[in-house]
């Protein structure tokens, strides 16, 4: 077994999905811009302001203002809570129960960059996950599928990458686990079919929480 596991966020602790891709197609439409909810679960893991960004310069071919894109994004946020936001993943909690008895350290790599983000993990997963062992969209300058998000969390563990192991749900997440060195494992809660998650590079893919839960007790 490994002695530190990287969680991905949305797709994998939460099951966020379906209003993420539901909130960024109502907001993105209503700026005119070209961003649906189907390129949503294809490109899940780029940074909300690496989408917008690319769809205003895509649109427009200018560069958006940083108070621009974070206007549209704080939009795109709130239509995700009006939609009723997300619960956690079913079984997830069973995986991280799990490792925590284990002893293992506990990590969120994720491009969200909701500033309350450690307060909802902490209330929907207490005791897992400390603000120290957090990286967010607000810690890296470059976003999934550079490796940075990755990197960041294996120096801050101070572990060998032999020794880290990343869960991830969608294939820019995979490419950055890979591209960092580090055994990527996918777990598909998606819409996407297994080959995409194993054409990104995932070391093995499966297909639930019981799944993951079941491929970590037979280490
Ligand atoms: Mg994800």
């Amino acid at each position: 077994m490994k002695k530190a596991y990287f969680f991905d966020m949305d797709g994998v602790l939460f099951d966020s999905m379906p209003n993420h891709a539901q909130a960024w197609d109502d907001i993105m439409k209503k700026h005119g811009l070209d961003f649906t909810a189907q390129d949503c679960y294809r490109q899940e893991g780029r940074t909300g302001q690496d989408v917008i960004h690319h769809a205003i310069w895509q649109k427009e071919h200018r560069e958006a203002s940083e108070e621009e894109i974070w206007a549209i994004y704080r939009e795109k946020s709130n239509r995700f809570l009006e939609l009723g936001g997300a619960g956690p993943m079913r079984g997830v909690k069973d995986v991280l129960d799990y490792l925590m008895a284990q002893g293992k350290q506990l990590y969120v790599v994720t491009g969200s960059g909701q500033q309350t983000l450690f307060d909802e993990l902490n209330k929907t997963f207490p005791n897992a996950f400390a603000r120290e062992r957090m990286v967010t969209a607000l810690d890296v300058t470059k976003g999934k599928p550079d490796p940075e998000p990755y990197l960041r969390a294996w120096k801050k563990s101070g572990l060998e990458k032999s020794e880290c192991c990343v869960i991830e749900n969608a294939p820019i997440g995979i490419r950055a686990g890979k591209a960092a060195g580090l055994f990527t494992i996918g777990v598909n809660t998606g819409p996407l079919p297994d080959d995409d998650l194993y054409d990104a590079g995932a070391d093995i893919v499966v297909k639930d929480m019981a799944a993951l839960l079941a491929y970590l007790k037979a280490l």
